[in-house]
């Protein structure tokens, strides 16, 4: 089974508006609420998939209900820690084209949340093959978290795949305790590198590949929206090209990308299939509406088109 982590996740609210009127009430008859959190987009990816997963991660108030609830109706299996303080509404206005978001933080959480969702967590680990860690902690938890639940997980030897950024990121990679695997996009790879990239130029990659705060991790895949991917795997370099596709929606795809990586890992497939498997389902993610989608019919199409050469 694979568990995925998100620790804050919301309710995602989209209103769609002609025209969003500031300092005037805008009145909206076209709504959508979703579960949502980079996290639980992960999870549907893996459940798209067809490979059982686990939800968790910490939920709360009526807010948390609605997540469930959600999660209910995509049939995903969950098991959250649960408090008593709201989960966040994240909020999304499409207008013309345009896409304004209001993004609540969330519950300040305490040191008593942090210990009770540790023993929560250690407490699912036995069934568990792969996990993958995604997005922001809640506000009062420290930054290395993270590197926590690495350190529990590598007691079961289970890999962590991890999809951050930021401080939480960096604290991870400088510690003693190292995810699996790491899907940084081109700026997070500039956060981590401290130094410009150039992602035409497989030579930057590789360089920027080789920066020391990268040694010890075994898999990096950094992904490059329409340009595909580059990785490192084992020390081998793959410059990953994909096909031009109609784009409607990338929202998530990186999140997708990261399902994909986790169910290749849990079905032990070759790198090179786990990449191309991997794009795919970015891709698949991109030419949807709905965030953290994918029409699985279109994935032998796709697949096919995806190339990956090794830079020796
Ligand atoms: P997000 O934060 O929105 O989840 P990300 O920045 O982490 O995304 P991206 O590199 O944008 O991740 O996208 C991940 C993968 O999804 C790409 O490697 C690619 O396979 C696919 N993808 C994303 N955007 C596009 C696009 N415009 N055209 C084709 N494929 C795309």
């Amino acid at each position: 089974m694979i568990l995925t982590i998100t620790m804050n996740p919301s309710v995602d609210i989209s209103y769609s508006l002609d025209k969003l009127v500031i300092n005037d009430v805008n009145r909206v008859s076209n709504t959508r609420k979703t579960a949502g959190g980079k996290g639980l987009n992960v999870t549907r990816g893996i459940n798209f998939s067809n490979i059982p997963v686990l939800a968790t991660g910490i939920i709360g108030g009526t807010t948390g209900k609605f997540i469930q609830e959600q999660l209910d109706e995509d049939n995903i299996a969950y098991n959250f820690y649960v408090t008593q303080k709201e989960s966040r509404n994240c909020i999304a206005i499409l207008h013309q084209g345009n896409q304004t978001e209001i993004l609540e933080a969330g519950p300040r959480l305490d040191n008593d949340d942090v210990e009770q969702f540790l023993q929560h967590y250690k407490k699912l680990l036995n069934h568990v093959k792969i996990i993958t860690i995604s997005g922001s902690l809640p506000l009062g938890f420290p930054v290395n978290f993270y590197v926590n639940l690495i350190e529990l997980a590598s007691e079961y030897q289970i890999p962590v795949l991890l999809d951050s950024s930021g401080q939480m990121l960096l604290t991870t990679l400088k510690s003693q305790y190292k995810p699996y695997l790491i899907k940084p996009n081109q700026e997070e790879l500039k956060q981590i590198i401290q130094m410009d990239i150039d992602v035409n130029d497989s030579h930057s990659l590789i360089k920027a590949l080789k920066h020391d705060s990268l040694d010890d991790i075994p898999l990096i895949v950094i992904s490059l929206g329409k340009n595909g991917a580059f990785a490192r795997c084992f020390n081998h370099y793959y410059q990953v090209s994909i096909p031009k596709i109609n784009v409607v929606n990338p929202v998530g795809s990186g999140d997708i990308t990261l399902a994909g990586l986790a169910v290749s890992l849990h079905e032990n497939e070759s790198i090179e299939v786990m990449l191309k498997r991997a794009m795919t389902m970015g891709m698949l993610n991109a030419m949807e509406a709905q965030t953290g989608f994918v029409n699985m019919n279109n994935y032998h199409e796709y697949y096919q088109q995806v190339e990956i050469k090794e830079i020796i």
